[in-house]
């Protein structure tokens, strides 16, 4: 029986077109398609600037440093995300703190965010910076959480790695309207790819110089941000700051070019597919992915939710018959502070009551635009038998 992972690109000729007319032209790296690339991410998210880098990871890292984050800072961020959504606090020297989430979105809780603010503010540990997850593809509630960065003095960066293509308020995910920072992931997984790769854009133009100055060593070659004047034509860059080769090559750019021509038809796919199974799980004792009639979704991933009455235990044997069957459905997230390296940083189980609920009940199902109906099916009627056994 054919393998239906949880995830999966969707890659056409013209991609191959793409990439393989880098191979034959001047520039594998610093060519022109990386400028290009950004320029249509960035146009297509409506935000003013766009520095493309080799993954996400490297993105909320130089996104952090270029909003000043430094050792004895805080940064909090979803219990549910991906582990980097929290490491990049980490290398840059600052202390990382775990929001719980809304157990209705699976985003971060603007209640219990609201609440941690105000005994931060005692304890004198307000945060820096907030990194909030569109979880899933889900627009956080962005205005809510931009009211409070007014109150309290942080900074947002949006950690949209899910989220290409989704909508918030009728606009669209990465026009930075409620954030300093927005950050997209090109993993094979996510909605586009470049295989690795990944983006940060804003609309402010001292952050957007920052990121890109830290993506290549902190060397710029413009005579105005040099500290010396060059003493020749022949020395003609400077490093001025301390960077990293965090740059995106022209065939991933070429690649994700060509992805981008797709992504609302990438989206529209995921929308149908995922309402093909809320039609279904809807009629069993078990929770689908509820939305906010402010979001529209861009359904990275489709998490069902066992309902109460099953336990942890069922979960996992769930789990197992639909590996044993060759469906992988997966499991996202674990919360990061119960991650083995978060637990010896000192995290307590407990720490985010909402968040480990969750984890206890939730499963992936697999949910790409390629995955054809008689694959959904056979994932449907599998779970159907699951669930009933
Ligand atoms: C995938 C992902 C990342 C990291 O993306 P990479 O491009 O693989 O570095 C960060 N945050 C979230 C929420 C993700 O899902």
């Amino acid at each position: 029986m054919k393998k239906i992972p949880y995830a999966k690109q969707t890659i056409s000729q013209d991609d191959i077109d793409a990439v393989t007319s880098v191979l034959k032209a001047d520039f594998l790296t610093q060519g022109p398609v990386v400028p290009e690339f950004e320029q249509r991410v960035a146009s297509y998210a409506n935000a003013v600037h766009a520095v493309a880098v080799n993954s996400a990871t490297s993105a909320l890292h130089i996104a952090c440093l270029a909003l000043g984050v430094g050792p004895g800072d805080q940064v909090w961020t979803s219990a549910i995300t991906f582990v980097a959504s929290a490491n990049c606090a980490l290398y840059c020297g600052a202390t990382v703190d775990f929001v719980d989430i809304d157990p209705k979105t699976y985003n971060v809780s603007v209640e219990h965010l609201t609440e941690k603010l105000a005994i931060a503010t005692k304890t004198g540990k307000l945060p820096k910076i907030v990194i909030v997850v569109h979880f899933a593809g889900q627009p956080c509630d962005l205005e809510g959480i931009h009211s409070l960065s007014k109150k309290y003095g942080f900074k947002i960066i949006e950690d949209a790695s899910h989220a290409l293509g989704a909508r918030y308020k009728g606009l669209p995910i990465g026009d930075c309207r409620y954030s300093d920072v927005t950050v997209f992931s090109f993993h094979p997984v996510k909605i586009i790819t470049t295989a690795e790769g990944g983006m940060a854009l804003t609309n402010n133009p001292n952050t957007a110089r920052r990121m890109q100055l830290l993506r290549s060593h902190g060397i710029t070659a413009l005579q105005t941000e040099m500290s010396v004047r060059p003493p020749n034509e022949i020395w003609n860059y400077q490093q001025i700051e301390l960077g990293f080769n965090y740059r995106m090559t022209d065939l991933h750019a070429a690649l994700g070019l060509s992805q981008l021509q797709r992504v609302d038809e990438f989206v529209e796919k995921r929308r149908q597919l995922a309402e093909r199974y809320d039609q279904v799980f809807t009629k069993h004792p078990l929770i689908t992915p509820w939305q906010h009639p402010d979001s529209y979704s861009a359904f990275h991933l489709y998490v069902l939710c066992m309902g109460s009455n099953y336990l942890t235990r069922s979960r996992a044997a769930i789990f197992k018959y639909l590996h044993d069957r060759e469906i992988y459905v997966n499991l996202h997230y674990i919360p990061v502070y119960l991650q083995p390296f978060y637990q010896s940083l000192g995290f307590l189980a407990g720490h985010c009551p909402e968040a480990e609920a969750y984890f206890a009940r939730a499963i992936t199902l697999p949910l790409y635009p390629n995955l054809s109906d008689v694959e959904q099916e056979r994932v449907i009627e599998t779970i159907c038998e699951a669930i009933e056994t």
